[in-house]
This record gives C-alpha cells, sequence and structure tokens, in this order.
C-alpha cells in the first residue's frame, strides 16, 4: 500500500512541477513515505533522517515524513529529526501541494494528521503508471483491532471506495497497459463498495465485474481476514473467474487458540482451516501464504508448537514471519508475559525453517511443467528477464526479444526456493 500511496504522490506533485529524480543528492524534495507496523521499520525513519541532513548540507531539500509514522508520532518527529519540514499522515498527503506552498512562506513545523479518506482517493489521478502489474487500493483503514497492531490507529476506521470511482481508475490503469491488477487493503476482504445505485457490493461482485474488461488479463487482491472470509460469492468467484490468480493471502498469525484470542483475532485455529479446506474444495490448485508472528506476550512452547502444527497442516507456497514487536498505544504491549528476545530468535529459525521446506516443496510441483508467466522486469544479467507465475512464484527466462508485459507459456526446468527457472516455448 505504501508503494501505491508513493505513486499517488508523485501523479499529484507531478503538475506542481516535481519530477521523479534518481539524483537524489540534487533533489529538491525529498519524501519519507514511512511503515510503523514494527519497531525497526520505524527507527530506521530516523537513521535515514540523519542521513539526509549530514549528506545534503549543501542542497537543503525539503523534507517530508509522510505515512503511518508521521501518523503515529507526529510532532515528535520534529523534536527528533530537526531537518524535517512537513508531516503528513497516510490519510492527508493530497494536501501536499498546500503544505509545500506553506513551506515556501517559511512556516516552520508544517503538520497535517486529518483522516479524509474520501478527498485523498477523489483528488488525485494517477498519472504516471506504465506498470504491467498495478495496485489499486479499493479499502482502507481497520476496525479489527488485533491487539499487536498500530493499524487501526495510523490508517483509521475501515473505509471502502465507491464501484464507480475504483472501476474508472482501474480503466485509467489498463489505458495505460496494466494487464494485472492487484486490489489491495488492509482488510480488502471486508471491502463493501457503494454502487450507482446506491447498492453495496462485496468483494467477490467487484472481482467479477473488473474481469469482464477484455484487455484486463490477472486479478489479485491482499490482504484477507480470515474472519471475513464467509462470502460464498468470494468461493464461487476464485472456482469460476480464470483471471482470478490461484492464490491467496490469509494471514493466520498464530496456530494457537489461546494466543489468537489474546490477539483479539476473532477466531479459531478450526475456522482456518474449514476456509482453506473451502478454498481448496471450490479452488484445488489454489496456494496460500500467511503472516506469523511469533513470541507473541503469553506464547509457550506448546503455543509455538501449534502455530508449527498449523503449518504443516495447511502447507503453505511462501508466507511472512516475524518476531512481536510491542508497538506503543497497543493493548499486547503492556500485558504481562513478554517473551525474550532469544527464544523470539530461535522460535523464528525454527518456523522459517519449516516454512522454506514447504516453499520449495511447493515450487517442485511445478519442475517439467508449463505454465503462464506474466513479465515484468529485466533480471540482474544480460537477456535475463523475470515475470510471475499465477502462484506468485518469480520465473526467470532467457531472451532476446523483448517479453515484459507480455504473458508466456514458460517449461520450467530448475527449481529453487525463490525463484524457478525455464525457457518460453513458443
Ligand atoms: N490486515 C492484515 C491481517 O489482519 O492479517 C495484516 C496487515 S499488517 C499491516 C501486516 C502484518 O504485520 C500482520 O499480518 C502481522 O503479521 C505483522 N504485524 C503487525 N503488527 C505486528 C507487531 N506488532 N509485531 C510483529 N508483527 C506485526
Ligand atoms: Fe492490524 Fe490486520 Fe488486525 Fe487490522 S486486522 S488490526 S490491520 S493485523
Amino acid at each position: 500500500m505504501n508503494v501505491y500511496d508513493s505513486l499517488k504522490m508523485e501523479s499529484l506533485l507531478n503538475p506542481h512541477g516535481f519530477n521523479l529524480t534518481l539524483d537524489e543528492k540534487n533533489a529538491d524534495l525529498i519524501i519519507l513515505n514511512t511503515c510503523h507496523i514494527r519497531e525497526k521499520a520505524s527507527e530506521k525513519v530516523y537513521s535515514e533522517l540523519g542521513k539526509i541532513r549530514l549528506n545534503y548540507l549543501a542542497t537543503k531539500p525539503t523534507v517530508v515524513v509522510a505515512g503511518c509514522v508521521a501518523q503515529a508520532e507526529g510532532e515528535q518527529i520534529f523534536k527528533r529529526a530537526k531537518n524535517v519540514d512537513i508531516v503528513v499522515g497516510p490519510q492527508s498527503y493530497h494536501n501536499l501541494p498546500k503544505l509545500l506552498e506553506k513551506v515556501k512562506r517559511n512556516e516552520k513545523w508544517v503538520i497535517d494528521l486529518n483522516f479524509d479518506e474520501k478527498n485523498k482517493f477523489d483528488n488525485i489521478e494517477m498519472l504516471n503508471n506504465p506498470k504491467h502489474s498495478s495496485f489499486l487500493t479499493i479499502q482502507e483503514g481497520c476496525d479489527k483491532f488485533c491487539h499487536f497492531c498500530c493499524v487501526p490507529y495510523t490508517r483509521g476506521k475501515e473505509y471502502s471506495r465507491k464501484i464507480p470511482d475504483i472501476y474508472r481508475e482501474a480503466i485509467q490503469l489498463i489505458s495505460k497497459g496494466a494487464k494485472e491488477i492487484t486490489l489491495l487493503g488492509q482488510n480488502v476482504s471486508s471491502f463493501y463498495g457503494y454502487d450507482q445505485d446506491n447498492a453495496l457490493r462485496s468483494l467477490g461482485w467487484l472481482i467479477k465485474k473488473l474481469s469482464k474488461i477484455n484487455e484486463l488479463e490477472r486479478i489479485r487482491y491482499i490482504t484477507s481476514h480470515p474472519k471475513d472470509m464467509i462470502s460464498e460469492e468470494l468461493f464461487i468467484v476464485h472456482a469460476e473467474e480464470a483471471k482470478l490468480m490461484p492464490f491467496l493471502h490469509l494471514p493466520a498469525q498464530s496456530g494457537s487458540d489461546k494466543i489468537l484470542k489474546s490477539m483479539n483475532r476473532n477466531h479459531t485455529r478450526d475456522f482456518y482451516f474449514q476456509i482453506i479446506e473451502k478454498f481448496r474444495k471450490y479452488r484445488p490448485d489454489i496456494g496460500f501464504s500467511s503472516d506469523f508472528i511469533v513470541g507473541y506476550p503469553g506464547e509457550s512452547d506448546k503455543d509455538f508448537e501449534d502455530t508449527l502444527n498449523l503449518v504443516e497442516h495447511v502447507g503453505f507456497s511462501q508466507c511472512f514471519s516475524f518476531k512481536y514487536s510491542p508497538r506503543p498505544g497497543t493493548p499486547a504491549s503492556i500485558i504481562e508475559g513478554q517473551v525474550p528476545e532469544q527464544v523470539k530468535s530461535e522460535r523464528l529459525m525454527t518456523l522459517q525453517s519449516l516454512l522454506k521446506k514447504q516453499q520449495l516443496q511447493f515450487n517442485e510441483q511445478f519442475n517439467g511443467k508449463t505454465i503462464n508467466v506474466m513479465f515484468q522486469k529485466p533480471g540482474k544479467y544480460k537477456n535475463q528477464v523475470i515475470g510471475k507465475s499465477p502462484h506468485l512464484q518469480s520465473v526467470i527466462v532467457e531472451s532476446n526479444v523483448d517479453i515484459i508485459g507480455e504473458i508466456k507459456k514458460v517449461k520450467i526446468s530448475k527449481i529453487n526456493l525463490n525463484s524457478l527457472v525455464g525457457k518460453v516455448s513458443n
């Protein structure tokens, strides 16, 4: 979502005379679009600000801190980093031109932390999006308040965009070359957007509608919450719509009912298994990924075993896993039973080695098979091109002709943990 927001900021500032530069040292304006989800991400912002202060003494660019760290820390940022001119939250960056005007008038410590999702989406048209695979935010914010998570405080309450606005943006992206669209939302599965006739439409309905656009070849969506995965429409669209890729990111966080309850996830491990089974029934070749947190307060060896057991039971194609990071202001940061760092590290290593084993196993089933790959960018070496499989694996081929933006059949001949290697078959 931060990538999408950054593209929107670029589009917004373009008519005001700003172009993206790779020559950072000569930039007039530096925007750090920040993430507050874990302490490490959030602290990185201050080390970047320190580097900017030291390296750009001569050029003195205008410095903006945008995103969730801006929302969470507000004016504190000006105190910790004196070179910051503007602090702007993730729901108010559409005001950047006005805020930059204030800096021009020598106003100090310019700040905007308002929550006005509607304005943000209405005011910015994607100008520069030459990407064949594009993101499209359809829902933002979160009302679920998992006890470890800062998102409800930094992104605000759940908000779904209107169907005509989403459709218009999809057409725009496609007219600029997008062949794949990934629908984004903190809780994309709780999307319900108003249509022209004021009817409320679900995610499944939206996917069906978008899939009718001829030039659009692939649709994905991320991130879903298990609790919301109850709409029959969504299961059916997975079974019936070939443009919807056979892959689902469905964060489980933990395999222990005790920890899930303490996290306020509002579902059990059995419920998670039921959803997985149901998706497999409707779309047998579907691949699953998840997020896991290890070392959540109160997590015992037995609770961690339950997480390993859930992973064994499901069999994931790829996953993200993190050590629990206490976030200021969240309920979990002050409950008893904080797990020592050493234990968190050991558990993370154990979990990740199991997840890697599963990822390799998942990849191995494609050895010798021919699959559709959408090519997206050049690889590291001459003539190498990298694309994505339907299951979101990276696929590497060699080609002397330009195939970026095209979907080609590829015969897979080699399997790695993070990629498949093959040859384009004609
Ligand atoms: N909305 C999604 C859901 O409900 O699963 C997740 C969105 S969150 C931005 C991405 C992931 O960051 C979460 O799934 C969780 O695994 C991880 N995360 C969030 N807060 C965390 C924390 N305090 N410590 C470690 N990981 C965290
Ligand atoms: Fe955070 Fe996701 Fe829970 Fe919302 S549902 S609080 S975004 S982890």
